[in-house]
């Protein structure tokens, strides 16, 4: 087989990259390890930025999340048992986020993509790229039992951080920036209203705890725990104790209970590799950076890496010019660490770490009382959320 672009994985950087690239006339072999049910019931991040919302749209995989998406025009920050709302239209230029889960957006692409009539070949095993330093790199994998081998004028690493193409480039090529929480989220999915339309997010001595949704029947519901804590020791009696103690305000509001249908615990972690390219390779998404979820940007940060690489293939096809792609990964780091000081930033202002003491304490909530009593902080905050320009 012989194409343009191998992409490797059909996660959201992966997706958009083909379609974005289809838009510019280019070819693309998208190689998945998973079956199409599996990505697309894969629960993961659920609220897309302004930038990320049209796109879709101008890809022309929007109507369902014109339909069903939920616009959020701000979202509330809870501390000292008080709520305050960071007006995101009125601060950040009109702007809003739209709560649409990851996976729903995966079936709009996967549709898209397969309606493209270009492939995307899933259950692929031991993808291996190669000649990434040469101009003719390509991809040897297993494909229903048959090896198989994809020429390429360039490979995306679009596999996510467990993938396989970051770990191909060698030690000494890649600077590894990363730091861990000493805390995860427990997460639940509960059939339950959300208690309110927009997000909230609480700043508690127990922990931090934050209420999302994914559809107005359906909660999604966070609350810190130990990075490994362990499911069994949680009852869903203790979910929702605990949950109401986090979000309980002198004025009563109270959780809206339901079944669970889902819980999970997820660790947390800041990690960038720098530069996101080796030879005629090229990561983006998570392959290249995660960032822990309190600012919500792993996904919009993926498909902010795709449309610079996008872009960069079209100009060498259309142009011939490499000087695009040889200023892919300057380009998209400065975005990138600035994506991560904010989701860094909130999450140092709402979570208790071990070692806090009271100082730490007052500090935080002196900062959560700047951020929501200042135009210039609360504005600075709200310009972050919906999304910095790609
Ligand atoms: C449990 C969980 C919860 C999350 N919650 C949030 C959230 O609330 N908010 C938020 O903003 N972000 C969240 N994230 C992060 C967000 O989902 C990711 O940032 C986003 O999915 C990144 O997209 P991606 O395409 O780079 O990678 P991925 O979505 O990981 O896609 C990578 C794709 O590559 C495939 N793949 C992997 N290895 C191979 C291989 N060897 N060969 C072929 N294919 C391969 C995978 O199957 C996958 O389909 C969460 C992530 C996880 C894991």
């Amino acid at each position: 087989m012989r194409t343009q672009v191998a992409i490797i994985g059909a996660g959201p950087a992966g997706l958009f990259l083909s379609l974005l690239l289809e838009r510019l006339g280019v070819e693309s072999v998208i190689l998945e390890l998973h079956t199409r049910k599996h990505i697309e019931e894969r629960v993961r991040a659920g609220l897309l930025e302004f930038n990320t919302v049209q796109l879709m749209h101008e890809l022309g995989v929007g109507d369902r999340l014109r339909r069903q998406g939920l616009e959020h025009g701000g979202i509330e920050l809870r501390f000292n048992r008080h709520g305050h709302r960071i007006d995101f239209r009125d601060l950040a230029a009109g702007k809003c986020v739209t709560i649409y889960a990851q996976h729903e957006v995966i079936k709009d692409l996967v549709r898209a993509r397969l309606a493209t009539n270009h492939p995307i070949l899933f259950e692929t095993t031991e993808v291996l790229v190669h000649a990434l330093d040469s101009t003719a790199p390509y991809v040897t994998f297993q494909n229903g039992g048959v090896s198989e081998r994809l020429d390429c004028d360039f490979i995306a690493g679009c596999d996510g951080f467990h993938g396989v193409t970051r770990a191909v480039i060698p030690a000494g090529a890649l600077t590894v920036y990363e730091r861990e929480y000493p805390f995860g989220w427990l997460g639940i999915l509960a059939q339950a209203p959300p208690a309110s339309k927009e997000l909230v997010y609480v700043h508690h001595d127990r922990g931090f705890a934050l209420l999302s949704m994914r559809s107005p029947e359906i909660s999604r519901l966070y609350l810190q725990c130990a990075p490994g804590e362990d499911l069994a020791q949680w009852p869903d009696d203790r979910i929702w104790s605990e949950l109401h103690q986090r979000f309980a305000t002198d004025d009563g509001g109270q959780l809206t209970e339901g079944p669970i249908t889902q819980r999970t615990v997820t660790g947390m972690r800041s990690f960038v590799v720098e530069p996101m390219q080796f030879g005629r390779l090229f990561l983006a998404g998570d392959a290249a950076h995660i960032v822990p979820p309190t600012g919500a940007k792993g996904l919009n940060l993926a498909v902010a890496d795709v449309r610079v690489l996008a872009e960069a293939l079209g100009a060498f096809y259309a142009r011939g010019s490499s000087d695009l792609l040889g200023q892919y990964s300057a380009t998209c780091v400065r975005r990138v660490w600035k994506v991560q000081r904010f989701s860094w930033w909130m999450t140092q202002l709402l979570h208790r770490f071990p070692d806090d003491n009271p100082f730490d304490h007052r500090r935080q909530l002196a900062e959560l009382d700047y951020v929501t009593s200042s135009r210039a902080a609360s504005q600075s905050l709200a310009e972050n959320y919906v999304g910095l320009p790609v």
